[in-house]
Formats: structure tokens, C-alpha cells, sequence
């Protein structure tokens, strides 16, 4: 089943061999990139160090490549979001002697599908660098194009993303590796085999084995077609969010053709000239509405990136544009000065249930205000365990047990 399911991921990346081990998607990053090491010492071509990483990267990428002994340099956008070429073909020319490969995620973390992809591809060639192309959207892709195809040497595929496995809670992930015919010597080996544990990134050889045939049942069970559609549904749902918040919020980037790909980045930083809230304050306020905030400020500051995927259906996509119109309505009430900046639904979110039944209640808007901000709140409300936290004190502050100080 384990072959099989090697064989299936394979051909879904369009590459000749993958490796299972590696337990999440960083792990498959480093995984991928000590593989390309291996092949250019095979190759003589150890001193090759460079590894251009475009700025939309995600954070994993340029720790990987330190991770692998790599020196990443950064490639910088243009002003819609994509890989600025002029940038990339300076850096390329610049490094082309040490370049080692090129970390592009595809479609980017902007959301786009970006249209220069296999020229990137080329020029890596070109300069004897390798490809590796960051699977993690891989959901966007299934059954219409493959890293295979757009030219790139070795990708990972998050099997906790884009293949079912649950994702959230801390694991246990899946972050395979997939490559092309020249680095399949160079995958993992055996982790206890002897007298050699070459490039193993596991105890187990098989990494987290226990939860490969969730992927193995769901793409058997979805065939070639229903992977397909699956892939159509993920990057429908985004363009309808797309549309649907376009003129509350406004979508930071879009594609060539005007569409987003699997994602979008809600714009937040023209409410908050306007009325003083932050964009994490509308994270914490989502709370209130029963959703778990979205990536916060991330891959663009003052924003949220928001991913429906293929899994939510048009009622539940219809909720969040309803939570976030009413979210945005709450903006606009401070920003008109019924509200003061101190005291409002959204500096205070979120509002756990012993603030809201507590015998003393010291705000101006009303506990129902608080709590049941739509009817569909109020019918089946989850509470939030605790109000607001310090974020940064808590990022600076490692503690270590959950015990009552
Ligand atoms: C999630 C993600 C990763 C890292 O995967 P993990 O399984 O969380 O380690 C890498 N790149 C991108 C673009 C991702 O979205």
C-alpha cells in the first residue's frame, strides 16, 4: 500500500520516485535540499552554496536551506506580487557560480498563479542551479499541472494539507518528497539500515506511516476526476470570497487575469487609518463568531490571507462573508464615533463567556452585542476559554507547564 501510495504521489507531481519519511512539510523542504546537496557533490559541484528564495516565501524555506547548509538570498516581488524577474535575473547572474537551487511556491503565497514560472525554471537550469518547487498548494494544482510539468527537479507535498490528513493540533504531519529521475539515488535511505543511514530524516522509514492510508483511502476513493474537481472547487471558493469582500476589504494581490488562485489576502490597513482597529483585532473579534482567525499579517503586514479550500460548502462560505460584513459594520460604528477607540466590540474581543454572564458589566454596547452578533451565533455559540492575551508577551515568555501560578 506504501508503494502504491509512493507511485500514486508520483504521478500526481508529475516526478519519477518519493520519499514517505520526512514528517512534515519543513522536514520534506530539508529532505528535498539535502537531496540536491548529495546530487551536486555527485556532480562536483559541492561549492554550489546559493539558494534564492523569493520574499513571498514561506518562513520554513529559508530555515530549511540553513538547516541543509545552504546561504539563502532573498529575491524580491514587484509591486502586484509576483517574483520581480529583473531582480531574479540580477541574482542569478550575480550567484551563478554558487547557485545551489531556487525555492518557488507555486502558486505563490499572494495567491497567484504566476505566469513567468517555467522561464524561473529555465533560468535555474540555465545557471546549473536546481528547482524546488514548495508543494504546500499543491491543492491548487491536482489534476491540471504538476511541478513536473512546469520544469522543477524536486518538490514536497503536504499529505496534512492538501491530501486529508487532519491538519491542526500539532501533528502527526506528512511532508513527502517527490523528484525527478536524477535525484531519485540521493533520497532517503533506510534510517536503521547499515552500515549507512544516508540523507534519513526519520527514526521510521516510513515517517508518520500510521496515517498514510487516510491519503491512501482518499485519493483511491476520489479517483483521477474527483481530484480534479476537488482542485476546481478550492480555487472556485477563493475567487467567490474573492469577489464577495472585494469592495469591503479589497483583495491585496490578483493574478494576470484578475483572479486569485487558492487564497486571497483580505485588505486591513485602509479600515484601520480610518478607525484605529487593527487587523488583529478583527482576528480576535472572528473569535466572537465562532471561527478560528486566519493567518494574521502574513505573507503581507496589515492583512489576512484566507484559504477556504475545498471543503467548505457555499452555506458555510456564505456565513463568513456574513461575519466579516458585520465585522466590518462594527468598524465602521468607531470610526463614526459611536464607539469610542477604548471601548468596543473589537479592542475587547474576544469576550469569553465569565465576562459575559459575569454580575458586572462595565461596557458601552450591550453583552448581547458582545456575544450573539448574528442569529447564527446566538443558535449554537462556541466560547471562547479565555479574553484577550498579551500576543508578544506571550511569543517572549516560554513557559513551560500549565499549572495555577
Ligand atoms: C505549511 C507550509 C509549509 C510548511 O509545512 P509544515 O508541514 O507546516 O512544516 C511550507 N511552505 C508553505 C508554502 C506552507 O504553506
Amino acid at each position: 500500500m506504501i508503494d502504491e501510495l509512493e507511485e500514486m504521489l508520483a504521478e500526481i507531481t508529475g516526478f519519477a520516485a518519493t520519499s514517505l519519511q520526512p514528517n512534515s512539510g519543513a522536514a520534506g523542504e530539508y529532505t528535498g535540499l539535502i537531496t540536491i546537496a548529495s546530487y551536486l557533490e555527485s556532480k562536483d559541484q559541492r561549492h554550489r552554496k546559493v539558494v534564492l528564495i523569493p520574499a513571498s516565501a514561506h518562513g520554513t524555506n529559508p530555515a530549511s536551506a540553513v538547516q541543509a547548509g545552504f546561504k539563502p538570498v532573498t529575491v524580491a516581488s514587484d509591486a502586484k506580487g509576483n517574483v520581480d524577474m529583473d531582480d531574479l535575473r540580477s541574482k542569478v547572474e550575480q550567484y551563478k557560480d554558487d547557485l545551489a537551487a531556487y525555492m518557488i511556491t507555486y502558486p505563490s503565497t499572494h495567491g497567484i498563479f504566476e505566469t513567468e514560472i517555467k522561464e524561473m525554471c529555465r533560468l535555474i537550469h540555465e545557471a546549473g542551479g536546481q528547482v524546488y518547487m514548495d508543494g504546500a498548494n499543491m491543492n491548487a494544482q491536482v489534476g491540471f499541472t504538476n511541478p513536473g510539468t512546469i520544469g522543477a527537479d524536486v518538490c514536497h507535498l503536504n499529505l496534512h494539507k492538501t491530501f486529508a490528513i487532519p491538519h491542526g493540533g500539532g501533528g502527526p504531519g506528512v511532508g513527502p518528497v517527490c523528484v525527478a529521475e536524477h535525484l531519485v539515488p540521493f533520497l532517503p535511505g533506510h534510517p536503521v539500515s547499515l552500515p549507512t543511514d544516508k540523507n534519513s530524516v526519520s527514526a521510521a522509514a516510513y515517517g508518520s506511516a500510521g496515517v498514510l492510508e487516510i491519503t491512501y483511502a482518499y485519493i483511491r476513493m476520489m479517483g483521477a476526476d474527483g481530484l480534479r474537481e476537488a482542485t476546481e472547487a478550492a480555487i472556485l471558493n477563493a475567487n467567490y470570497l474573492a469577489e464577495k469582500l472585494n469592495d469591503i476589504y479589497g483583495i491585496v494581490y490578483r493574478g494576470a487575469n484578475g483572479r486569485v488562485g487558492h487564497e486571497l489576502i483580505l485588505e486591513c490597513r485602509g479600515l484601520k487609518e480610518v478607525s484605529g482597529i487593527t487587523e488583529t483585532d478583527i482576528a480576535k473579534r472572528m473569535i466572537d463568531y465562532g471561527y478560528h482567525a486566519p493567518t494574521l499579517s502574513f505573507p503581507v503586514h496589515g492583512t489576512l490571507m484566507v484559504e477556504p479550500t475545498e471543503s467548505e460548502c457555499l452555506v458555510e462560505l456564505d456565513r463568513f462573508v456574513d461575519t466579516m460584513n458585520q465585522i466590518h459594520q462594527e468598524i465602521i460604528e468607531v470610526s463614526r464615533g459611536e464607539y469610542s477607540p477604548e471601548d468596543n466590540v473589537l479592542v475587547n474581543a474576544p469576550h469569553p463567556e465569565y465576562e459575559v454572564v459575569g454580575d458586572e458589566w462595565n461596557h458601552a454596547y450591550p453583552r448581547s452585542k458582545a456575544a450573539y452578533p448574528l442569529p447564527f451565533v446566538a443558535e449554537n455559540k462556541f466560547w471562547v476559554n479565555v479574553a484577550r492575551i498579551d500576543n508578544a508577551y506571550g511569543d517572549r515568555n516560554l513557559v513551560s507547564c500549565l499549572c495555577q501560578m
